[in-house]
């Protein structure tokens, strides 16, 4: 796609946001999930993985693109969402184009791309988070047929999933070497959903807790080469960052400028708000910030496109563009006063979709460890 495409492709989008999410927002967040059928309507609509092959139906567009239509849904302030399509389309869909038989994407990626299957990615156990390698679901063959067992919690898109990628050991004793991943269908028996998982904030995004108990799954179950599943989960982590950062740097603009509005219209001893040095300064902190972080972004985007966006800068750029959208969301919601902390005023669901973004897709915290790696060695 070309410039011009690109801003064709989103301003359809947009449209299309407007129309099929905008409208229901606000039950949906007091509902913390969305019907089912926004996934197939996004699949009509041709925004679920456009970035996969025509011979699956998709738009073969680049990356960019799924990215930008992340960028939209965060712009918008509809950040659980954004994480569900993220984990959908841009996590979940590449795993299996990357290391999926033919089979398995004929099994699974058609229906992808049209909402006819939601996709959901399950690493996390109550004993293991940022520490995956520790996971217990384990996968035993029998026969032809692999038999799960175990659970996983916090897994977005967790209640409505049709398609679940499971982390399981397979090699007990070996760690991150013993590891495989699976796809899993969960109409099959043994398959069952914990209660939906109430949050801070993203209440548009599902997020559950998952049971395996002595399911059997075929063969073909199997994602990639038996006892890579950490291998597998290391190439695409770079690219599931980056789906943060588009979230979390399109959540700050849009933030900004519901900001920028407001300060405009409110007044408070006889002369707006807008007209405060206070106000004028942290705005300016606020556009810079933003800007330095869409640089950087824009930088790591690019070199995703070349295949050469290496895991020290997609850590980086997840920490700092997850730091700098909570900081920048919490200093707009401050001139909103008291207004800023209602449901009514939507600035406070940003604030609260922002938080959980510096937990997922590996914490701060880990992010700095990875960064530190890279400076001074394990
Ligand atoms: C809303 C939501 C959606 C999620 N979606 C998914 C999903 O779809 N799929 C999935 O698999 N998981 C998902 N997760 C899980 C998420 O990735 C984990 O919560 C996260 O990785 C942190 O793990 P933990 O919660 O076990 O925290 P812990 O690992 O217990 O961490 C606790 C604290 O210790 C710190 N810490 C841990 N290790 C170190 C270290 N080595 N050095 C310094 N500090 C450290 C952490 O940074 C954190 O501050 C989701 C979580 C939430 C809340």
């Amino acid at each position: 796609m070309d410039n011009e495409e690109m801003t064709l492709f989103r301003d359809m989008t947009r449209r299309a946001l407007e129309h099929e999410i905008a409208p229901h927002i606000e039950t949906w967040e007091e509902q913390h999930i969305v019907p089912r059928s926004l996934w197939n309507k996004l699949g009509e609509a041709g925004l679920l993985c456009p970035d996969l092959p025509e011979a699956y139906g998709a738009a073969e567009t680049s990356p960019q693109v799924t990215f930008s239509v992340i960028e939209e849904l965060s712009h918008m302030g509809f950040g659980g969402i954004a994480t569900g399509y993220s984990i959908h389309s841009n996590i979940v869909a590449p795993y299996i184009e990357h290391f999926g038989t033919e089979e398995q994407k004929q099994q699974w990626l058609h229906k992808m791309v049209a909402g006819e299957a939601l996709g959901a990615l399950a690493m996390t156990e109550p004993g293991a988070g940022s520490d995956v390698q520790s996971i217990r679901t384990n996968a035993v063959q029998d026969g032809d047929e692999w038999i799960l067992n175990g659970s996983k919690i916090f897994i977005t898109n967790g209640m409505l999933a049709d398609l679940v990628i499971v982390a399981a050991i397979t090699d007990p004793g070996k760690g991150a070497k013993g590891t495989s991943l699976f796809l899993v269908d969960t109409t099959l028996p043994g398959f069952d959903r914990g209660k939906k998982i109430e949050k801070l904030g993203q209440h548009t995004s599902d997020t559950a807790e998952l049971f395996f108990q002595d399911m059997r799954l075929p063969a073909n179950a199997l994602l990639g080469e038996l006892n890579k599943g950490f291998v597998i989960m290391m190439k695409e982590l770079p690219r599931e960052r980056l789906g943060i950062a588009a979230q979390a740097i399109a959540a700050a603009e849009g933030a900004m400028e519901i900001t920028i509005d407001y300060v405009k219209e409110r007044k408070a001893f006889g002369q707006t708000v807008a007209s405060f040095q206070n106000t004028r300064f942290t705005l300016a902190d606020v556009k810079t910030d933003i800007a330095v972080n869409r640089a950087f972004y824009e930088k790591c985007a690019d070199a995703y496109t070349r295949e050469e966006l290496t895991s020290e800068d997609a850590a980086m750029l997840k920490y700092a563009s997850t730091e700098m959208q909570c900081k920048t969301i919490d200093q707009c919601l401050q001139l909103f006063g008291g207004y800023g902390y209602t449901i009514e005023y939507p600035i406070s669901r940003y604030y609260a979709d922002a938080r959980i973004q510096r937990i997922y897709g590996g914490t701060s915290e880990i992010m700095r460890e990875l960064v530190a790696r890279s400076i001074l060695g394990r």
